[in-house]
C-alpha cells in the first residue's frame, strides 16, 4: 500500500504513521502536513529516517499541490488533517471551515481523479450532538453538531458520503470518541492537566465539571483504523470507543491523585458556549463486524500517558509557546 496520510504530524496522525510502519514495513507513507501550531515533526523523529516514509509539507486546501501528490502513485489516503479544537472554533469558525470541508472536499475530488482504492476519513462522535444521562451513539444517530468544530467536521463527513453515493468512491468514516496518550498538544484536556500539574499552575474546569466524554486510548484508535483500512466495507460508518466515561472532574481528580498534587489546584471557570454534555459510543458494529477491540484500560493508559507526559517534558514545553500563552490567557484568563 502506498498511503498518503493527511495531519501526519498532528497528534494521532503521527501516532497512526508510527503504528503503520512498525507493523507494515512494506508499506509506504506519504505524509502531508501544513504544520500549523498544531502540527509537530519532533513527534516523527523516530521515522524521520525510513525510507517508507515521506514528508510533505503543505496545505490539504491547495489543489495544485494535492493533485501534484498522486505521481508518486497514492493508492489509499487516511485523512486526519482538521483543525481540532472546539474552543479554538468559537474564537476563529472561519479556518475550520476552510481546513475541514473545503480541505476535505479538495481531497475527496484528488481521490476521484486518480481513482484511489480507498479513503479512510477521520471524524468524531461530536458529529452526533450531545446526549442525555443515558443511550450511546450509534451509526445511525442522526448528525446533529453543535460546535463549529463538530459542525465543520459533519459537513466533511456528508461530503465524503456523497462521494460513496454519487461517485462511487470506496470511502470509510470514523467517528471516535475522545483521544488521550502520547504526542497530544497541551490544549486538550488531559496533557493540559498534566502539565499544569506539574508547574503547579491552576487547572481550569469548565462549568460544574460533569460533562462526561469516552476516553480513547490513542493506540487503540490505531488499531480500529487499522482494521478499518484492511477490512472496512465500503461506504460504511464505524464508530469507535473506549468504553470508558469519565466526568472531566474524575478525570483532573485522577491525574492530581497520580502526581501527587492538591485538589486545591481546580479551579472553576465559566462553562464553554454550547458545551455538550455527554458523549458515549456504542462500538459494537467494529467489534462485531471487524473483530475489534481496545487493549487498553482507562487506568492503566492514564498512567501511561501521565509517564509519557514527565518522560518528556521538553516536548511539551518546547510547543508551549509566546503564541499558545496567549490563547491560554484569551481562553482562561490566567497563565
Ligand atoms: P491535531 O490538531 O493534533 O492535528 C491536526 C494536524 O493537521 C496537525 O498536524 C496540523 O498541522 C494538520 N493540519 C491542520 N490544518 C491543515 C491543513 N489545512 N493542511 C494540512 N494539514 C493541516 O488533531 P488530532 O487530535 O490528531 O486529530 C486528528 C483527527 O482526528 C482530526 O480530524 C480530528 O477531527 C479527529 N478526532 C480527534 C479526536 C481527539 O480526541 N483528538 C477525537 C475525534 C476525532
Amino acid at each position: 500500500m502506498k498511503i498518503l496520510v493527511t495531519g501526519g504530524a498532528g497528534f494521532i496522525g503521527s501516532n497512526f504513521v508510527q503504528y503503520i510502519l512498525e507493523r507494515y514495513p512494506k508499506y509506504e507513507i506519504i505524509n502531508l502536513d501544513a504544520l500549523t501550531y498544531a502540527g509537530n515533526l519532533e513527534n516523527l523523529t523516530s521515522i524521520q529516517d525510513n525510507s517508507h516514509y515521506t514528508f510533505i509539507k503543505g496545505d490539504i486546501t491547495n489543489p495544485e499541490l494535492v493533485n501534484s501528490l498522486f505521481d508518486k502513485g497514492i493508492d489509499t489516503i487516511v485523512h486526519f488533517a482538521a483543525e481540532s479544537h472546539v474552543d479554538r472554533s468559537i474564537l476563529e469558525p472561519d479556518i475550520f471551515v476552510k481546513t475541514n470541508v473545503l480541505g476535505t472536499q479538495v481531497l475527496l475530488e484528488a481521490a476521484r481523479k486518480h481513482t484511489v482504492k480507498k479513503f479512510i476519513h477521520v471524524s468524531t462522535d461530536e458529529v452526533y450532538g450531545s446526549l442525555g444521562e443515558t443511550g450511546l451513539f450509534t451509526e445511525e444517530t442522526p448528525i446533529a453538531p453543535n460546535s463549529p468544530y463538530s459542525a465543520s467536521k459533519a459537513g466533511s463527513d456528508l461530503l465524503v458520503r456523497s462521494y460513496h453515493e454519487t461517485f462511487g468512491l470506496n470511502i470509510n468514516i470514523t467517528r471516535c470518541s475522545n483521544n488521550y496518550g502520547p504526542y497530544q498538544f497541551p490544549e486538550k484536556l488531559i496533557p493540559l492537566m498534566i502539565a499544569n500539574a506539574l508547574s503547579d499552575k491552576a487547572l481550569p474546569v469548565y462549568g460544574d465539571g460533569l460533562n462526561i466524554r469516552d476516553w480513547l486510548y490513542v493506540e487503540d484508535h490505531c488499531s480500529a483504523i487499522d482494521l478499518v483500512l484492511h477490512n472496512g466495507v465500503s461506504g460504511e460508518v464505524y464508530n469507535i470507543g473506549g468504553n470508558n466515561e469519565r466526568t472531566n472532574i474524575q478525570i483532573i481528580q485522577t491525574i492530581l491523585r497520580e502526581l501527587g498534587k492538591p485538589e486545591s489546584l481546580m479551579h472553576f471557570v465559566k462553562d464553554r458556549p454550547g458545551h455538550d454534555r455527554r458523549y458515549g459510543i456504542d462500538a459494537t458494529k467494529i467489534t462485531n463486524e471487524l473483530g475489534w477491540k481496545p487493549k487498553h484500560y482507562f487506568e492503566t493508559g492514564i498512567q501511561a500517558t501521565i509517564r509519557w507526559y514527565l518522560d518528556n517534558q521538553a516536548w511539551w514545553k518546547r510547543i508551549q509557546t509566546g503564541e499558545y500563552q496567549k490563547y491560554f490567557y484569551e481562553q482562561y484568563g490566567s497563565r
